[in-house]
């Protein structure tokens, strides 16, 4: 079976062999994640609906590496600042759904600020 706790400890490996954590500082991390995700951002820019489909369908795995760079970037964030992910993700959903009760929300992109 696939976990998460596998992967992690294949980036970790990964970043070893390299040596490159003393790169890996948590603002380059977090930085690092961003850009990655402004580069997913720039294979959408000014394409409508349709022409998204298409593209992701053509070439599927180029989104995929742009999402992956994105996820691995924030995955050895948390992990080097302690954060589980399964706990961190589950505590923000829970955050989430006292925000946003689905009798208020449902069907509506408003904010919780607004409902
Ligand atoms: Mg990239």
């Amino acid at each position: 079976m696939k976990t998460y706790q596998d992967l992690l400890k294949k980036l970790r490996i990964f970043r070893q062999e390299r040596n490159w954590e003393q790169f890996h500082k948590p603002k380059d991390l977090a930085m690092a994640a961003a850009i990655e995700a402004a580069e997913l951002m720039q294979e959408f820019l000014w394409q409508n609906e349709e022409e998204v489909k298409q593209k992701v369908k053509q070439n599927k795995e180029r989104y995929a590496d742009e999402i992956a760079d994105t996820v691995v970037y924030l995955m050895l964030l948390a992990d080097d600042l302690g954060i589980d992910m399964y706990d961190a993700i589950e505590n923000k959903m829970a955050k989430n759904a006292k925000k946003y009760p689905v009798e208020k929300c449902r069907g509506k992109s408003t904010k919780y600020t607004n409902l």
